[in-house]
């Protein structure tokens, strides 16, 4: 939210509409709805910071709206602000019972109603910010390893209805205690960054996540990608480490950062624990260290009785 913030006032008296819009839109993005029904519709198309709720309105009435709109996964973390007529204690109730979050009294006060305004969208900014950092890695802006299990879980819950496959890939930095043993922490921390940046570049559809999974290791979770389209991930993030040129002298494998990668493909099937994709890929990146290292080791695992050749996927780049 640096731009400015967005609220919704909902009323159906245009003039009270007029005050609060008065009040509000030398500071904020202002819309309008003056229906319930049309109040619906507009949020969930300017998915607004904040909504100004009048309670009493012909047809969809304040309650029925709030309700809707804290059924919606985009919308019910928006802060709502009931405002109404009635001084009444049980109407503030059962507006904060709904999931409200305050309560303004008509006519409106426009020094009050802005102060709670710029009070609410101040700790929904805070909100979405630690919301942001409990999921993000701080040095390299990927996710970090509890959304990445977060994330694995549920998407491979999800495929499991169709029995999709889901693709897990592992990459870990070659020879990087000697790199730092060699450059220093803060120019280790720095390498870490570009290959998360690299990382980023190779996994771009949407439904990928790419995480940091701890100290200079990395964890991919591709949703739908078969072993093929798995191995074609790998091998571009392989690539585009290399091209970060990034000199490397105290690496016995090459003169630049390298990594080596697991990767690997299942079929999900309702009752697979997702720790056997992290465990499968581990494996595969333990293969591909054994093996020399800066390379890429493949597997596919489950039951996959339509695959005809495992060893044709499980080539080493
Ligand atoms: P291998 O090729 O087998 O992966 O060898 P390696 O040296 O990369 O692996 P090892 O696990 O022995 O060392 C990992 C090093 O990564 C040791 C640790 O100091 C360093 N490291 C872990 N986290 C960070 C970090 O956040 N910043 C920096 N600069 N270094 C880190
Ligand atoms: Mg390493
Ligand atoms: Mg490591």
């Amino acid at each position: 939210m640096t731009e400015r913030a967005v609220i919704l006032i909902v009323d159906d008296e245009i003039s009270n509409i007029e005050i609060m819009n008065a009040a509000l839109e030398d500071q904020y993005e202002v819309c309008f709805a003056t229906s319930g029904e049309q109040a619906i519709e507009v949020a969930k198309s300017v998915l607004p910071d904040l909504i100004l709720l009048d309670v009493l309105m012909p047809g969809m009435d304040g309650y029925e709206v709030c309700h809707t709109l804290k059924q919606h996964p985009l919308l019910a973390d928006v802060p709502i602000i009931f405002s109404t007529g009635l001084d009444d204690q049980d109407a503030e109730a059962r507006g904060l019972s709904l999931g409200a979050i305050d309560y303004i009294t008509k006519p409106i006060q426009p020094v009050i109603l802005t102060a709670r305004v710029r009070n609410h969208i101040e700790l929904k900014r805070l909100r979405d910010q630690l919301a942001e950092m409990a999921v993000t890695d701080a040095l390299t802006g990927l996710s970090n390893r509890r959304h990445l299990e977060h994330v694995l879980k549920t998407e491979t819950a999800r495929l499991a209805r169709t029995g999709d496959w889901l693709s897990f890939i592992m990459v870990d930095i070659d020879f990087f205690k000697l790199f730092n043993d060699t450059y220093g922490h803060p120019v280790g921390d720095r390498c870490i960054a570009m290959v998360a940046a690299a990382l980023n570049r190779a996994v771009r559809r949407a439904a990928d996540l790419s995480a940091r999974y701890g100290g200079e290791e990395f964890a991919c979770v591709l949703p739908g990608a078969t072993p093929e389209a798995g191995l074609a991930v790998a091998q571009d993030i392989q690539a585009q480490v290399r091209s970060l040129g990034i000199p490397h002298m105290t690496s016995t494998i090459s003169s630049y950062v390298t990594v080596s990668v697991g990767v690997t493909s299942a079929r999900c099937l309702p009752g697979m624990p997702f720790d056997l994709w992290i465990e499968n890929a581990d494996t595969q990146l333990y293969v591909s260290k054994a093996e020399g290292r800066n390379r890429i080791a493949a597997n596919i695992f489950g039951a996959q009785p339509e695959v005809p050749n495992i060893d044709e996927l499980r080539r080493i780049a």
